[in-house]
């Protein structure tokens, strides 16, 4: 059996912005270091080199990025660049000559070779060192599960694709394995996500595997029914309001999964989408939005939008206002348009003034900030189960099926309570603001 070294292992520091999806690229990147005996510094000081997972979005997640760049180089000297922001090599190396390698997103094996071109792994890599379930960035109870890379659409704000090139889906069977090992090491909650998650299985035709001896078909409802069985919150992401979302519902009806649908829409004109060229851009979103309700009363949809788009005229404006009234979601967030280097919507006529762009921003919210407010005046006298995120002083935060950590609100429980990260409870609803809800623990 090897003796462990007594030198010190070499450590890396890192550093992790962007997305969520980014978030499980820095996951799988600090797995492999950990597996393969580096220490991870928390400290610039410490780290003989730094990795900088970046986000490259929107211009300022490019100026954060560029930033963090800077601040790893000025504090430690020997910085790896990866991420969105890393496939436009020349912008980095422009910046910041220094760094010593620039990979792309989701590039692990290229991360790790320019890793051990500057630090070499140790000589005896404690396997144990790794948990089963690898190294997660988020809290214990919850945890990020990537289902597929990159993306086939081409919407023409968007850059994603040119960044992460098209949908790539996990086989169903590695998926279900890691979701497995998530829920045995204590996480309570998976969050689903993809650039595209109705689209799962897509780019493998659907394709039947044998997992466990049994033959599953690689779609987004035979995952999600199966994900269903494990005892854990199975919260999706990023669903576009395809037919096949129909045979999600009943799911969320069965309780299998939580009646919750993160679905980014960014507008309702017909003219605007067909400019943006979104994905399902001619589905009957309020007939569906009907139906489902119909189906699963309990359902909150979180959608995202963008005002001010180039070409937006008032009437498609308040086209948008009309649809935001009708279609009561739970949770919206919206921007107002800005250009990103390398989009094709920068090539669109009738760009908008910024100060039209804000003033419809604000219009917008406005009336998005009643129908929340109503909705969350509705939870109160609900008796609902909550997950605790944190125990603090005097009180709990907690969340609701209805809210996803970090985008959603929060629960909040006064009081000194024996609870801890990750514990389910029953509370009823006894006061509601704009954003976040009061209750008291059921006896
Ligand atoms: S669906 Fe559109 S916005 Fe989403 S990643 Fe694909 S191209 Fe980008």
């Amino acid at each position: 059996m090897p003796t462990p070294s007594t030198h010190r292992p070499p450590a890396i520091g890192f550093v992790s912005l962007g997305c969520p999806k980014a978030t499980v690229d820095s996951e799988r990147i600090l797995t492999q270091l950990r597996a393969e005996g580096y220490a991870i510094s928390p400290t610039y000081a410490g780290a003989d080199l730094v990795i900088v997972n970046t986000c490259g979005f929107i211009d300022a997640a490019v100026a954060e990025s560029l930033d963090a760049i800077g601040e790893a180089l000025a504090e430690n000297g020997r910085v790896i660049v990866t991420g969105c922001l890393g496939a436009r090599a020349d912008l980095v190396r422009k910046a910041h000559p220094k760094v010593l390698a620039v990979t792309g997103p989701q590039a692990l094996a290229e991360v790790m070779a320019a890793v051990h071109a500057q630090v070499p792994a140790p000589q005896d890599p404690f396997f144990s060192l790794v948990p089963p379930e690898g190294v997660k960035l988020t809290p214990r109870h919850y945890a990020y599960l990537k289902i597929s890379e990159g993306c086939n659409h081409r919407c023409t704000f968007c850059i994603i694709p040119s960044l992460r090139g098209d949908l790539v889906s996990r086989p169903i069977g590695e998926v279900l394995d890691e979701a497995g090992r998530l829920v045995d090491a204590g996480v309570r909650e998976l969050l689903i996500i993809a650039q595209d998650t109705s689209a799962y299985g897509l780019d493998l035709r659907y394709r039947t595997d044998i997992w466990r001896g049994q033959p599953l078909r690689t779609d987004i409802e035979t995952l999600a029914r199966r994900l269903g069985e494990l005892q854990a919150w199975i919260r999706l992401h990023y669903i576009y309001p395809y037919p096949q979302v129909d045979r999600l519902i009943p799911l969320m009806a069965e309780g299998l999964i939580l009646p919750y649908l993160d679905m980014p829409l960014q507008h309702a004109s017909p003219a605007i989408l067909k400019a943006m060229r979104r994905p399902a851009a001619a589905e009957q979103v309020l007939e569906r939005l009907a139906r489902w309700r119909a189906l699963c009363p309990e359902l909150v949809v979180r959608s995202t939008f963008i005002l001010g788009f180039p070409g937006e005229t008032k009437a498609d404006f308040e086209f948008l206002l009309e649809f935001l009234r009708q279609a009561r979601l739970d949770r919206v967030g919206a921007f107002a348009y800005s250009p990103v280097a390398g989009a094709a919507a920068n090539a669109l006529p009738d760009p908008l003034p910024e100060t039209v762009r804000e003033e419809r921003l604000a219009r917008f919210m406005a009336v998005q900030a009643e129908i929340s407010r109503a909705k969350l005046a509705a939870r109160v006298g609900q008796r609902l189960i909550v997950l605790v995120d944190e125990v603090q002083e005097g009180r709990l935060v907690a969340r609701t099926y209805a809210d996803a950590p970090e985008i959603d609100g929060k629960v909040i429980v006064p009081g000194a309570w024996e609870l801890d990260p990750g514990d389910f409870i029953e509370v009823e609803i006894t006061r509601s603001g704009s954003h976040d809800l009061l209750g008291v623990p059921v006896e």
